[in-house]
């Protein structure tokens, strides 16, 4: 795929523009998708990555194509930095730009940003149109996406990724909420997925469903490798991502330490040694 065209503003539905943002953000992705929701002239941004000229322009572009001069506000699904690298730009831009984050992330938002917090259930109102933001923790501390019921699409922020999958590891990574938050958006029954990274999927229930699986098979792998005796935590990592770089060991073992923490606290695994390594043995 050409720059060019990874690049490119995506109508996505009535109102909603995907605007892909060049990111410092997790391999193998390389863009943040931030979107532009806007009805009756009245929009919101929703994760502005990037706030570098080419983001911004690209930015002001989507609002011109929405109808809307001044954006009402910044949503942020979760504050990682690849998703709220804009919120600076945007708001020298539009002084009076209101930001929401979800509640419990409020703490890592610039204090200048006077960022309100938002919890599961909150409505959006963008002229006549309502959105509902849906409690979506796991990958974050805390995380919100979109619901559009009237688009039935999903702004899923890192819930999922459009292809491969979202990263849940510790010390923010929680894969019980992350597998209950799956399980909240599947009852939405979106058609449209559009996350953060990666492409927008049209087959929203199957996107969702594969990024269970995807969980659920991980978890399985290491609980067979410990049906082996207790093993220390690199060296699960070698067994269950065997061809890794180097450079990614931590990433890997952040993401078993937080399955060990969900199979710890449903008491199927315990922990047999004296630091975070392990050894980890089945209970
Ligand atoms: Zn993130």
């Amino acid at each position: 795929m050409s720059g060019a065209t990874a690049d490119a503003l995506e109508r996505v539905a009535d109102g909603v523009l995907r605007v892909p943002l060049r990111t410092q953000t997790l391999p193998p992705f390389t863009h943040t998708n931030a979107f532009v929701l806007a009805s009756d002239g009245v929009g919101v941004v929703v994760d502005p990555g990037a706030g570098d000229a080419t983001a911004v322009a690209a930015l002001r572009a989507a609002l011109d194509a929405a109808d809307v001069t001044a954006p009402k506000g910044v949503l942020l699904t979760h504050t990682h930095p690849d998703h709220v690298g804009g919120v600076d730009a945007l708001r020298s831009l539009w002084p009076d730009l209101q930001v929401w984050a979800p509640a419990a992330e409020l703490g890592r938002c610039d204090s200048a940003w006077g960022a309100i917090g938002v919890r599961h259930g909150r409505r959006l109102t963008l002229g006549g149109a309502v959105l509902t933001l849906v409690g979506t923790p796991g990958h974050a501390l805390d995380h919100v996406a979109v619901w559009w019921s009237a688009h039935r699409v999903l702004l899923a922020g890192d819930l999922v990724a459009g292809a491969g999958s979202i990263w849940v590891g510790v010390p923010d990574g929680d894969v019980s909420a992350y597998l209950a938050s799956l399980e909240r958006a599947a009852a939405l029954d979106p058609v449209i997925v559009a996350p953060a990274h990666g492409p927008v999927r049209r087959d929203g229930a199957t996107v969702l469903h594969e990024a269970r699986r995807h969980r659920l098979a991980r978890e399985a792998s290491l609980l067979e490798a410990l049906q082996d005796g207790p093993a220390r935590i690199g060296a699960l990592r070698a067994r269950l991502y065997p061809d890794l770089p180097e450079a990614a060991f931590d990433l890997a073992e952040r993401t078993l330490l937080a399955h060990l923490a969900k199979l710890m606290r449903e008491l199927r695994v315990m922990h047999v040694g004296s630091d975070a390594d392990g050894p980890y043995a089945l209970a």
